[in-house]
């Protein structure tokens, strides 16, 4: 009996160093295989989703992100495609033999479906960014967010001719997240993508800058999703070290699609979607909610009514009243002597305020720093939406887009309670 046991530990044991040489022979492997390019970052592993069982995903704005490892990254481009920069963003990853996933505007789409297709044929993941990256879709009208929802959508699978070449994958221009849109998407079996950071790369600032913000940002969390713009200049001069420092300092790419009948979800545990699993040694992961206010469009807050502080039918009790009713034998367990504290006069019921006034809203606003960029307290999001920088360099239709913008480089993203 004891024989038995003994044999089936060392079966489980070489069956687990069987596994592990295999995870690293498909590690080295991916890399090893990128031809004519020793030394490649490689894409580590495939991880298959279902955008059912995690609708929405990015710790910039949600509760869960991708069930990702240490040092494990997920790079995303958004806004393309635009031929002149990201043909030349397809150059740098097929260099490195990175896999991406790329959210596409439908009427860039329209503007170059050739430039599509070749996302498809490179073997990235494609999916969505509205037909017209408006700005603000959380002031939208659903029926209207739907529209852009589906027109762009409807734009990229024509690009591509084919419907399954598109994952069922949608980032929210500038991130500008509404409750309508994320049921609206939730209900179509689409899976939302925020970001664990961005690399502020639709700003005005120099590629080594995008680089620096990118690493830093990544070091900070170890792992995640990087948002990032193929159709900007600065990004495509910026990929190139990007890359080279993520192989240098043992990061991997991993590559993400959606599952399918054939292709099933990769396993996954609950806790795995978490960036920083709640511990139960940790009192805030046991806060409740916060509540939904009804009070936002009221010139008037209600002022407390004597009636809410007391438990008896709205009569007021003295503390002598109050000290007398605690003082009840229970259990004939003895209580403390009564205090000698003065007498207190009772409240007159009519004394109290029914109302407050509303606190003015300028109290509240913040004073804006030139030339940086603000970030939005009032809203979950904390993004904001910015006009795409007038570069001479970008193309006309570029220069319509609203780039999806964020909060300054050295602020925390602070996720909102997962929906
Ligand atoms: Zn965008």
């Amino acid at each position: 009996m004891f024989g038995n046991v003994l044999v089936g530990v060392r079966t489980l044991q070489w069956a687990a160093l069987c596994l592990g040489l295999l995870a690293i022979t498909a590690q080295t492997a991916s890399a090893a295989d990128c031809r004519g390019h020793p030394g490649a970052l490689g894409t580590s592993r495939t991880l298959v989703v279902d955008p059912r069982q995690h609708p929405r995903i990015g710790t910039m704005q949600y509760a869960e992100t991708l069930p990702l490892g240490d040092h494990e990254v997920v790079l995303t481009f958004d806004d393309g495609p635009l031929p002149r920069n990201s043909n030349q963003v397809l150059d740098i990853l097929a260099s490195q033999c990175v896999k991406a996933t790329f959210f596409i505007i439908g009427r860039m789409a329209q503007s170059a479906p050739e430039g599509v297709r070749k996302l498809r044929d490179a073997g990235h993941s494609i999916g969505t960014h509205t037909q017209n990256h408006p700005t603000g879709m959380k002031r939208m009208s659903i029926e209207r967010a739907r529209q852009e929802i589906d027109d762009g959508i409807a734009s990229v699978k024509t690009a591509l001719g084919d419907d399954a070449a598109l994952a069922p994958f949608f980032r929210i221009p500038g991130l500008s997240r509404a409750d309508g849109v994320e049921d609206y998407l939730a209900s179509q079996g689409i899976q939302i993508w925020s970001a664990d950071f961005p690399a502020d790369d639709w700003h005005h600032i120099s590629s080594s800058r995008v680089y620096d913000i990118a690493i830093k940002r990544l070091e900070a969390k170890g792992r995640g999703i990087l948002l990032l713009h193929d159709i900007q200049a600065r990004t495509v001069a910026a990929l190139p070290r990007i890359l080279r420092e993520l192989n240098a300092r043992g990061y991997r790419i991993v590559h993400v699609v959606p599952a399918t009948p054939e292709q099933p979800a990769t396993p996954t545990e609950p806790q795995q979607w978490q960036l920083h699993p709640p511990s139960e040694n940790v009192a805030i992961s046991h806060w409740p909610k916060i509540p939904n206010f009804v009070f936002a469009n009221a010139e008037m807050l209600p002022g407390p009514a004597l009636s809410d502080l007391d438990w008896r039918d709205g009569r007021s009790m003295s503390l002598v009243e109050a000290s007398n009713h605690a003082s009840r034998p229970a259990r004939r367990v003895p209580l403390p002597r009564e205090a000698p504290w003065p007498r207190q006069s009772s409240l007159a019921p009519g004394s109290a305020a029914n109302i407050l006034p509303v606190p003015a809203q300028s109290i509240f606003e913040i004073q804006e720093r030139p030339g940086a960029a603000t970030q939005e307290l009032a809203t979950p999001s904390h993004h904001a939406e910015q006009p795409v920088p007038t570069e001479p360099k970008t193309d006309g239709l570029a220069k319509l887009i609203s780039v999806d913008a964020s909060d300054s480089p050295d602020t925390i993203a602070v996720p909102i309670g997962a929906r």
